[in-house]
């Protein structure tokens, strides 16, 4: 089997929706299992009727739940002639809207949205889509099933550990097996229950991809892919470099590696229950369905080029602090230990004896008292708006004279080098740049490895 997930904006619209309905349709795998996210702009509108709910003010609910019912209303009309199946979509629609804002209304008189209330609000993001389409798959005389996984976690479960894994694998596998057998397209919901701790806290935004995960290891899937809006992972922003290239395959490693450099195809720790059992990841386009995609695999393929990707990071403040002598022990512990205490998270280090630079990204509002407090052991030097270009491929170990090439490119066009950090897995190679120069780095990097 196929475990398929199709994001927010596969299911955007109606239009959105039939597209997807075609490639779930004209799959070439018959036995597929199909996750939905909620459609695009739901799940905040949802988010914001909760927060309206503390502000006791049901007009303001009223409004984002009203919205809510509107766009699935309108989507219903699109997607299903069959008169009957149409009035079994209102019926639904409407009575899961207005039972939540019965939840919403209650919810004020609690005074609090617990982590819990706060699943139960977002779950109709994923119910509502979910039903949607199956619906509209049944319209066409297709044999779907519409599957609410917001109960799956019993109540009592309390943490995420692997005995709740294991239990949840076997209940997805006893559930949706049976329809496998049957040739049914079970549709499910992203949302899969009230987890510990919450869904949001604990899996984050996005969670449908998760959801996709354990469905694909739970089934045993010889495949899940993960349709959404562009044809996979490129090599680098297509803003910048409009012919970015789509990479055929990449590693579980150079995926997480990229997400944490700002490429944000994927959150990868969200298949990596999958990946971990060997079964391939790939990225697919709903918008070009016929396009390849980038497959993420655990341990990945050699692409023949020095490396794959080209990122950047913007807003980096550099952090530089000097003192007579900087190899003096227990003063690197010092420095760091200052970072630490106001939550500011360091990026890349570089450091020479008398001097060490580090460069943040967030926390600006803490650097005054960050810095107030340096300046009590060290000189200390702060410069705002650089950006950080890194280039990211494990190929990078077997290649010689990669960060030559990548140096003199940048040399080249006049660009200043303010930075270096290579990653210590031989994986990444960064170089800190002024933030004026960030389109032109990308572009000559990109020109010098990939020649376009
Ligand atoms: N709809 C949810 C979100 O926007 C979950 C998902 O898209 O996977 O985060
Ligand atoms: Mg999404």
């Amino acid at each position: 089997m196929f475990s398929l997930k199709f994001g927010g904006t596969s299911m955007g619209s109606a239009e959105n929706i039939m597209q997807t309905a075609d490639i779930i349709v004209t799959h070439e795998e018959k036995k597929k299992v199909v996750t939905v996210s909620a459609m695009s702009g739901i799940t905040d509108l949802l988010l914001q009727s909760a927060k309206c709910s503390m502000k006791e003010d049901e007009l303001c609910y009223g409004d984002a739940l009203g919205e809510v019912k509107r766009i699935h209303l309108k989507a219903l009309k699109k997607l299903v002639k069959n008169k009957e199946l149409y009035d079994e979509g209102e019926k639904f629609i409407t009575e899961r809207i207005s039972h939540l804002s019965e939840f919403l209304t209650a919810l004020i008189v609690v005074g609090e949205v617990s982590a819990r209330s706060n699943d139960a609000i977002i779950s109709l993001g994923e119910i509502l889509s979910a039903y949607l389409l199956a619906l509209h798959l049944q319209d066409r005389g297709e044999k779907s099933q519409f599957i609410n996984l917001e109960n799956i976690v019993s109540l009592r479960a309390q943490k995420l550990n692997n005995e709740f894994f294991n239990t949840l694998s076997h209940q997805l596998s006893e559930l949706l097996n049976p329809l496998l057998e049957k040739n049914i397209t079970p549709i499910c919901t992203g949302f899969f229950g009230k987890i510990p701790g919450g869904i949001i806290n604990a899996v984050g935004r996005g969670y449908s991809d998760f959801t996709a995960a354990l469905i694909g290891k739970a089934c045993k899937a010889k495949e899940i892919q993960i349709w959404t809006d562009v044809s996979g992972i490129l090599s680098t922003d297509p803003r910048i470099v409009p012919k970015a290239h789509v990479i055929d395959e990449i590693s579980f490693g150079e995926a997480t590696e990229l997400a944490n450099l700002g490429a944000k195809v994927i959150h990868p720790q969200t298949i990596w229950p999958a990946v971990k059992d060997d079964i391939l990841v790939r990225i697919k386009n709903t918008m070009a369905p016929s396009d390849n995609g980038t497959a993420i695999t655990r341990k990945g393929n050699n692409s023949g080029k020095p490396f794959k990707s080209i990122t950047i990071q913007k807003d980096i403040t550099i952090v530089t602090v000097r003192s007579g002598d900087m190899t003096e022990s227990g003063i690197m512990l010092q420095l760091f230990q200052e970072f630490s205490h106001y939550d500011i998270s360091i990026d890349l280090i570089s450091t020479s004896e008398s001097s060490v630079s580090v460069t943040i990204q967030n926390g600006e509002d803490r650097v005054p008292d960050l810095v107030e407090s340096l300046e009590k052991i060290f000189l200390v030097d702060v410069e705002s708006g650089n950006t950080i270009i890194a280039i990211v491929g494990e190929e990078m170990k077997n290649h010689i004279g990669v960060s030559g090439k990548l140096f003199s490119a940048l040399g080249n066009a006049k660009i200043n080098v303010r930075m270096i950090s290579q990653g210590a897995n031989e994986g990444n190679i960064s170089a800190v740049i002024a933030g004026k120069n960030s389109v032109e780095a990308v572009q000559v990097v990109h020109k010098e490895f990939f020649g376009v």
